[in-house]
């Protein structure tokens, strides 16, 4: 098995037992997501910490297709328990990763979101990889 089909085993694994699949209990923060284009939908909901800095829950829930399911359950597993700054780093460097010219440069504890590195070279996929992150940017307030 080459990187590339174990990336892809990864993503459909992800697509077909989305992780964090649901709606978090009294959530503080809702954002939903639609790219059209695919027909994709993402609903992300968290639960922050009582001083706001910390997402104590994250859960999405959604319809679409492997890439915009998978990497919205990859995000939920990331994020859980993740301080609010490193959330919102992580987000820059996921669209950065997607549409900067060159790579960015990977924050610690990025690991295997990179497996959706590939997406870049395939731009009318890149909405559905950052949809979910979309949704979380505006659930976090940004
Ligand atoms: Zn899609």
């Amino acid at each position: 098995m080459n990187l590339d089909e174990l990336y892809q085993t990864v993503i459909l694994d992800h697509a077909q037992r989305p992780r964090n699949f649901g709606v978090v209990p009294q959530a503080t923060a809702v954002a939903e997501g639609l790219n059209p284009s695919c027909g994709d939908e993402v609903t992300v909901s968290v639960k922050l910490s009582a001083d706001r800095q910390t997402i104590d829950d994250i859960k999405f829930k959604g319809a679409g297709c492997a890439i915009s399911q998978a990497s919205a359950s990859l995000m939920t597993v990331k994020l859980k328990g993740k301080s609010r700054a490193e959330a919102l780093a992580f987000e820059q460097t996921f669209h950065d990763m997607m549409t900067a010219a060159t790579l960015p440069a990977y924050p610690p504890g990025f690991g295997d979101l990179r497996i959706l590195e590939g997406v870049r070279k395939f731009p009318q996929r890149v909405k559905c990889a950052t949809l979910g992150w979309n949704a979380l940017r505006q659930a976090l307030g940004e």
